[in-house]
């Protein structure tokens, strides 16, 4: 097997305070999250409902898993018992499902808005001015089973730094930007999620405080 604990232990090292580490698990066995687990990781990503269900079920049941995947409305019922915080929430429509769903198992859900900040490759989440129109529009003041914690992105795929670098920033810029307008006063708005094995250096030099690590500590995904 892969040296999961070698690598989790190297990736924590790497991180300044107050950085927390979503080790994405998406396509590993459940005995590789039991390794992560037993050397004291405890939050996890996970992308698929199926899948965050059969772990969910085999696993620990102080993990919390995160929902990092693009997410479906029909697919909410099937996660919204599990997770701790559903990450790349990209429109309305789906907050406004979250929340009904939520409120039927009496939850209240962190999540993140995903911003779509990338030139080429992920095509989810709100532009900047989707999102600022969103929040301004304030029906998401409605939902009361929501908490609605900061903004999650993905950088382009590319080995040009200042490109990410670029990307990452307009995001840290959009957090601010909310934080002032619309959640002064929230202290869960806080999170700031992005930074993957290939990027997260980057990401914490632009203002990130919640790096999703997938590869870099369990290896190429086997599908
Ligand atoms: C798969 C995935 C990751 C982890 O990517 P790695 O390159 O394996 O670290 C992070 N965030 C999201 C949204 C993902 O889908």
């Amino acid at each position: 097997m892969y040296d999961v604990k070698g690598n989790l232990r190297e990736v924590l090292a790497s991180l300044p305070a107050g950085v927390t580490l979503v080790a994405v698990s998406k396509f590993h066995p459940a005995e590789f999250i039991t390794v992560a687990y037993e050397a004291g990781q405890r939050i996890f990503g996970e992308s698929r409902a199926q899948e965050l269900a059969t772990k969910h079920a085999a696993l620990p049941k102080d993990i919390q898993w995160h929902f990092i995947g693009h997410l479906q409305t029909n697919k909410v019922k099937q996660v919204v018992p599990y997770v701790t915080m559903i990450e790349a929430v990209d429109s309305l429509k789906l907050l406004q499902e979250i929340d009904r769903q939520a409120t039927a198992c009496g939850r209240v859900i962190d999540v993140l808005l995903e911003v779509h900040v990338a030139q080429e490759g992920s095509k989810f989440g709100f532009t900047p001015d989707e999102c600022r129109a969103m929040i301004a529009e304030g029906q998401w003041r409605a939902f009361e089973h929501v908490r609605i914690c900061g903004l999650m992105t993905m950088a382009t795929f590319t080995d040009d730094e200042a490109q990410v670098k670029q990307e990452f920033s307009v995001a840290a810029r959009l957090f601010d930007e909310l934080k002032e307008s619309a959640f002064a006063n929230s202290e869960a708005f806080a999170v700031r999620s992005w930074g993957m094995s290939d990027d997260y250096p980057i990401a914490l030099a632009t203002g990130s405080n919640t790096i999703r690590i997938g590869t870099k500590i369990f290896g190429p995904r086997i599908y």
